[in-house]
């Protein structure tokens, strides 16, 4: 039986999905393609947290697509906005259309001698095994498993008894008005949950290990509001996304050179919001340097309102074991809870879980290096769509999709089939992926593809750098093997 073929197919329908249709369609518009989505709804990331509070830290001038330009001065939102927004630009660009759901891709594997790729998928909805063919295959899955997210081991679980909620699967009906809530973890979903908790419960502590470096940003961009006054949005729009790329990029090199002056600088910075006698070297002098981790973003310092008005409070300690009331931790003390949210994390995973293979041979994602951020060595006709870790994901995300685009493109102009990068040199310095040390970083960081340590295997955490290099980039790359037909 013939299987159904389409020129390029997207996994996932969340930014990146959403992006790659609409940049298809823009530039590519000869192109047939579908995006195929596990879940039974779009927005990915936008669409599966509900935990109270959820929230961009970064601002939406960089968050949103350059074609569809963020209007307003708010640049920090709630994630039902983002959600909006991106349903709204799935609706308006027709991708809503291209989108099957419940469609989860378990396993694709290439043909050189068809140049097309076979793609295995589960369908949700019937349990059902289905196939289809592609040219190229355009992964657009996150960085992290849906189905799971990280919890360490906590002893005494089954004695405690009060509610243990992961942020992840927050429940819908939870009810913790009043409630003595302990939040485990010090990253960016523990300080978002925090503030909005704390509006309604009866006190929450934020109970972390170590902590991490925050940093409070107005929640309304000043400048753009002013921009928006006296500009038509045209013009302000790409003065206050590139401000806003510069400013992101100034605080990430300026805490990279100056790693001591940064640590100051936030240390002041904290100091001044926090009530008077509270200990902030135990609390929020963190053990690493600034940017060894994502910084912390809190709009307009929420958190540190809800600490100094009484409704949160921090411990730094480690937890020795559950009890039936509470935590008790290393220090002696016994932190009485009702409901636990364990914000330790997310699990990562490379490319939705895809088993990828080339000619039979399985590709082994550890041991290869990735090109220009978007492509994997030795693996033909395939591109992944990944943003930054310092910026907006969409920023990273958006060029690849638009370099995906001259790629396809070039391939149609030459008569090309395939495109594989190689690697320049097995003796190059093969360097992790991303260069956070963060523990859901490290404890995945192995199964992804390595960088390599200079152009074009090399991606930096820098957009204006990288948007400069992808642009002028010729498409016909020494690292690049391009053929007319399959048999490469
Ligand atoms: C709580 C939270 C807050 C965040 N805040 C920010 C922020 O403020 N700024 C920022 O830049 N980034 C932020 N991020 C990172 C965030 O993931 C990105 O902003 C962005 O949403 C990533 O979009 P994506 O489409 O690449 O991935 P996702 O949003 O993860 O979407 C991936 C989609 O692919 C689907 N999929 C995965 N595997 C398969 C498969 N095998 N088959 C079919 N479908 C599959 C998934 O179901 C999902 O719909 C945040 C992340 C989290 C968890």
């Amino acid at each position: 039986m013939a299987r159904e073929h389409v020129d390029v197919l997207i996994v996932g329908a969340g930014l990146s999905g959403i992006g790659a249709g609409c940049r298809l369609q823009q530039r590519c518009p000869g192109k047939s393609f579908a995006v195929l989505e596990a879940r039974g709804a779009i927005g990915g990331t936008w669409d599966l947290f509900r935990f109270p509070g959820v929230r961009s830290d970064s601002d939406m001038f960089t968050l949103c697509y350059p074609f569809r330009p963020w209007s307003g001065s708010r640049a920090i939102v709630d994630g039902s906005s983002i959600l909006d927004y991106l349903r709204q630009t799935a609706r308006e660009h027709g991708i809503e259309q291209k989108i099957r759901f419940h469609h989860r891709v378990v396993g694709a594997e290439w043909s050189s001698g068809d140049a097309r790729w076979t793609v295995e998928v589960e369908r949700g909805a019937t349990g059902e095994t289905v196939h289809l063919t592609c040219g190229f295959l355009f992964t657009c899955t996150g960085y992290y498993r849906y189905d799971e997210g990280h919890t360490p081991d906590l002893e005494g679980v089954e004695r405690f008894g009060g509610e243990i909620v992961h942020p992840q699967f927050w429940p819908e009906d939870i009810d913790y008005g009043g409630k003595r809530v302990v939040v485990i973890g010090s990253g960016a979903t523990a300080v978002t949950l925090i503030p909005a908790l704390a509006r309604r419960a009866g006190h929450v502590t934020m109970l972390q290990r170590s902590p991490s470096y925050i940093i409070a940003l107005p929640a309304i961009d000043p400048i753009a509001g002013l921009l928006g006054h006296i500009l038509p949005k045209r013009l302000a729009y790409p003065i206050v996304r590139w401000k806003n790329v510069q400013l992101a990029l100034a605080i990430y090199n300026f805490s990279r050179r100056r790693p001591a002056g940064m640590r100051r600088l936030l240390r002041r910075l904290l100091a001044r919001r926090l009530p008077p006698g509270f200990d902030v070297d135990t609390h929020f002098n963190p053990r690493y340097e600034p940017w060894d981790q994502r910084m912390c973003i809190v709009p307009d310092g929420d958190l540190f309102d809800a600490i100094s008005d009484g409704r949160a409070s921090v411990v730094t300690d480690r937890i020795e074991t559950l009890t039936e009331r509470g935590l008790a931790l290393a220090a002696g003390a016994e932190l009485e809870a009702d409901l636990i949210v364990t914000a330790t994390g997310l699990e990562m995973v490379p490319f939705g879980g895809i088993r990828l293979s080339v000619d039979e041979r399985d590709v082994d994602l550890g041991a290869a290096l990735v090109y220009r951020g978007m492509q994997i060595s030795d693996v033909p006709n395939m591109a992944f769509a990944f943003g930054y870790t310092n910026q907006s994901w969409t920023l990273g995300a958006d060029l690849t999709c638009e370099h995906v685009c001259k790629l396809l493109n070039h391939m149609d102009r030459r008569g090309y089939a395939t495109c594989t990068p190689r690697h320049p040199d097995p003796a190059l310095a093969a360097v992790p992926f991303a260069d956070l040390t963060s523990g859901y970083v490290l404890r995945a960081i192995d199964r992804f593809p390595k960088q390599g340590s200079e152009d074009p295997w090399q991606r930096e955490q820098n957009h204006a750098r990288n948007l400069r290099s992808m642009r002028k980039a010729p498409i016909e790359d020494p690292a690049l093997e391009f053929a007319a037909s399959g048999g490469v």
